[in-house]
Formats: structure tokens, C-alpha cells, sequence
């Protein structure tokens, strides 16, 4: 559609020198004739956050997208959370409607449209899902939405995946291991799909890898890594070698742009432009 009008969008974080949001968002923006649509870091000290967020409503952003480390202290800043993001425990996307901020999470949108896309049907799955912060709290959400049979949490601290498994125990059957657990083995061998939430593998630390036996793995099971840099980890290289499907996280994170500029212009971008935009910048690092 397009429009001439000023608007001023960012990303709070700290830090946010790394992120591929500004290069993502101008260009989807410019594509879509928006060329005063601004989009810019805010790199924001945890003590300054509520100042960070006023200011938001003073300046007149009409949205902003928020990372490491304030996804859930930034909750208490905000006019209201939507339902999803009130259930993980975090807002990666918030919008300004005339002054009242409104937080939503996007990355549950992302991981499910990213899902849908590799056609895998979560319905009555046995997932497993591997590490327990905040992204492992989206996906363990976006699982239990789409009724998943049976989730089942590992970590490398067992107090933490038995925590993130009973704060969801309303939604679905979910169960937390200490994932070099006997027990934890044996539910890999029934599982439908796995999916990496931990840091494990991410650039520069690219020879990681989750300690998960794939050849426990089921015949077709797919190897989900949600770290998308690099795009293809150790662990889904490993998965492929081994004939098992494999999906990147450069889906999730795209799908979970595309909702993000849906709720600040309600329009949809251009994926095609923001995918090229993000490979462009992963490629410059
Ligand atoms: P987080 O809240 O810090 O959680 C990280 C999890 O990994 C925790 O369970 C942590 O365990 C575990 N972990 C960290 N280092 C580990 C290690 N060396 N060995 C074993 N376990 C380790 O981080 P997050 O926000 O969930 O992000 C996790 C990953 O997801 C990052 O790579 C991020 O880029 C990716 N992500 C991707 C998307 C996407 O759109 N594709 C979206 C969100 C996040 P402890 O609690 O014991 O420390």
C-alpha cells in the first residue's frame, strides 16, 4: 500500500549491535513503499528499561521489538500483555496504539507457521523439546496449542525442565529431564520430532552440539534446531547424515518478523525481501 508519513519503530535489547532486525525491517519497509518508516537499535540498560519504555510513548514509536535480556522484565512496563505472551512469560513485539503498549510474542507464531510450512503435523505428537529458558517456553506453549500428545523437556538442569514442565501442566502432558537421564533416552526413542531451544551450536561455538543420541530416534523423526547462525548446525548436519528430516531456524525467525510487521502496519511484508535481507546480513558476519 504504502504511505509518505513518519513512523519510528526499534529494538531494545542490550546488546542489539548483533541483531538483524533494523536490516530486516527497512528493508521489508522500503519494499512496501514505506520510506519513512524508521527502524532502529535501542540498546537499553536492564535499570533504565521503564525509562527505555516511556520513552517509547514520548517519541511516538508505534512499535518495537524486544530481545536478550528484557523479554519478560519489560512485561510490568506495559498497558497489557495479549493471552499467548502472558503465558510464556515474555513480549518480543510491542505495539503503540495512542499511547497504550501492548505486548505481544511472536515467536510462538513464528515456531508454529514455521511447523505448518515443513507440513509436520504437532497433533498428537510426542515432541522433545531440548533446554528450558525463554525460547523453549514458546515452543513448549505453541506445542500444547496445537494439543500435542505428550512433550517431553531436557535439560541440563533437571530442577529447571521439571519447572518449565509444571508451569504447563494445565495445557498438556508434560514431563522434565535431566537429559543424560536413562529415562529421558527412552522417551527419545517414541519421539515424533525434536527440537533444539538451547544456545548450543550457535555461532562462533559452531562444533556444539545438544548431548541427544540421534540414532535413538525413530525412523522420520525430524530434527528441529531453532538457532538460525549458522543455518545449518552440527546437530542438523549430524541429523541429516543420518537420513533423519531436518529444519533450520531461519523459518522461525522470518515467520516471527512477518507477524511482528503484520501488528505494527497491519499489513503483510515481503518474506522474500526480508529473507533476503536477513541471509545478506548473516553472510556479512
Ligand atoms: P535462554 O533463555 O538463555 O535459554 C537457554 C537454554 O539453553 C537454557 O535452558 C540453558 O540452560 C540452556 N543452555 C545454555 N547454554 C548451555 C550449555 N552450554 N549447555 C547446556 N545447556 C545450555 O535463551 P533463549 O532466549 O531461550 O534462546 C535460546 C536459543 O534459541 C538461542 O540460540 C536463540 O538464538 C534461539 N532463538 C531462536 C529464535 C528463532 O526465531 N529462530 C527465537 C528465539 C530464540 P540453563 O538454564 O541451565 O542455563
Amino acid at each position: 500500500m504504502g504511505s509518505s508519513e513518519i513512523k519510528n519503530f526499534g529494538i531494545l535489547g542490550y546488546p542489539v549491535g548483533h541483531s538483524m532486525s533494523p536490516r530486516i525491517y527497512r528493508a521489508a519497509f522500503d519494499a512496501a513503499g514505506f520510506p519513512n518508516y524508521n527502524y532502529v537499535p535501542l540498546p537499553t540498560h536492564a535499570g533504565k528499561l521503564y525509562f527505555a519504555v516511556e520513552g517509547l510513548k514520548g517519541l511516538d514509536f508505534r512499535g518495537a521489538n524486544v530481545t536478550i535480556p528484557h523479554k519478560s522484565t519489560i512485561m510490568k512496563f506495559l498497558d497489557a500483555v495479549d493471552a499467548d505472551a502472558m503465558i510464556i512469560g515474555a513480549v518480543n513485539t510491542v505495539v503503540n496504539d495512542g499511547g497504550i503498549l501492548t505486548g505481544y510474542n511472536t515467536d510462538v507464531y513464528g515456531f508454529l507457521a514455521a511447523l505448518a510450512e515443513a507440513n509436520f503435523l504437532a497433533e498428537d505428537c510426542h515432541a522433545v523439546i531440548l533446554g528450558a529458558g525463554g525460547a523453549a517456553r514458546a515452543v513448549l506453549w505453541g506445542l500444547c496449542k496445537r494439543r500435542a500428545e505428550c512433550i517431553t523437556i531436557g535439560a541440563r538442569n533437571p530442577q529447571k525442565a521439571d519447572a518449565l514442565a509444571k508451569d504447563f501442566l494445565n495445557y498438556g502432558r508434560v514431563e522434565g529431564f535431566d537429559w543424560h537421564s536413562d529415562e529421558f533416552k527412552e522417551m527419545v526413542r517414541t519421539a515424533d520430532i525434536v527440537i533444539n531451544t538451547t544456545p548450543l551450536g550457535m555461532y562462533p561455538e559452531v562444533d556444539d552440539m545438544p548431548p541427544i543420541d540421534l540414532k535413538l530416534l525413530p525412523e522420520g523423526a525430524l530434527v528441529y534446531d531453532i538457532i538460525y547462525n549458522p543455518a545449518e548446525t552440527k546437530l542438523l548436519r549430524t541429523a541429516r547424515a543420518m537420513g533423519l528430516p531436518t529444519l533450520d531456524g531461519l523459518s522461525m525467525l522470518l515467520l516471527q518478523g512477518k507477524e511482528a510487521y503484520r501488528l505494527f502496519t497491519g499489513e503483510l511484508p515481503d518474506l522474500d525481501v526480508m529473507k533476503a535481507a536477513l541471509e545478506e546480513g548473516l553472510n556479512l558476519r
